[in-house]
């Protein structure tokens, strides 16, 4: 009986070790076991995006992007785009992807910036309105489709207490991936909601910050939501931060798969 339960005892250490280690270190026997695997061996999958079309994107992002030669999504709201529009050209004819970031931008009435054009007036039509407007806008200005979306603020309601609405299905119904925002975790490749992806803030990091997300993110999905790119400052993904984390993701030699949330998506929904 002693050595039995010293035996029981030894098992379930280890089973408790191996719980604990497995998500940091055996990514690649998790995914056998889902079935889910990222394509040439890679590790890890990381998409880089940024929002809002800010024109440090054009003049500071997309010269880094290009000189490593790794493709970014940018969710934009077209009114934005007449800033650099010959940029945003060059961009999508790069192999950078075009998002839909919504026609008015609209967040919480609490933002002073939303107050006049806040989630908690919209209606369902308002949005379809919103979302659709600024596809057409986008294909009209750049000649490209957006295929996936980012939630403005990452808020992803409309209306008011007990009439409250999801807009996921809207964004489900329109596109193959809709990104979060300020989210706290990385995506199961086996099991996220496209239309519900989440988004974990880049603005304000360091480089090994990042590659710490990355790590603890093996057999995952991490997605970069960024704004500014260049000094550190306010919502701004430091320029050099970002320029290690390039010449790092960009290496396969970190196992790491960087690319578009469209292409990362599709691959997805590809082996559902
Ligand atoms: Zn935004």
């Amino acid at each position: 009986m002693m050595d039995n339960g010293k035996h029981m005892l030894a098992r379930a250490l280890c089973a408790l070790v191996g719980f604990w280690l497995l998500p940091a270190w055996g990514g690649a026997e998790e995914d056998a076991k889902a079935g889910f695997r990222w394509p040439e061996g890679r590790r890890v999958a990381v998409s880089l995006s940024f929002d809002d079309a800010r024109v440090s994107q054009v003049d500071a992002g997309l010269p880094l992007l290009d000189k490593y030669g790794v493709k970014a999504t940018f969710y934009v709201t077209p009114r934005n785009l007449e800033k650099r529009l010959d940029g945003w050209k060059k961009a999508a004819a790069n192999g950078h992807e075009i998002g839909n970031h919504s026609t008015s931008h609209p967040c919480t009435a609490n933002y002073p910036f939303s107050s006049k054009n806040a989630l908690e007036n919209y209606t369902v039509a308002m949005m379809e309105r919103d979302l659709d407007g600024a596809s057409a806008e986008i294909e009209r200005l750049l000649g490209v489709k957006p295929v996936t979306f980012a939630y403005p603020c990452g808020q992803k309601f409309i209306g008011r207490g007990v009439e409250v609405k999801s807009y996921v299905p809207l964004v489900a119904k329109r596109f193959l991936a809709g990104r979060g925002f300020r989210d706290e975790g990385t995506n199961d490749p086996a099991e996220c909601d496209l239309a519900h992806v989440l988004g974990v803030e880049s603005d304000g990091l360091t480089f090994d910050e990042m590659k710490s997300l990355v790590l603890a993110a093996q057999g995952r999905w991490l997605v970069l939501a960024g704004h500014e790119i260049g000094k550190p400052s306010r919502q701004t993904t430091q320029a050099a931060a970002l320029e290690q984390f390039l010449k790092y993701a960009g290496d396969p030699a970190s196992g790491v798969w960087i690319d578009t949330v469209q292409a990362v998506g599709k691959y997805i929904r590809a082996r559902r």
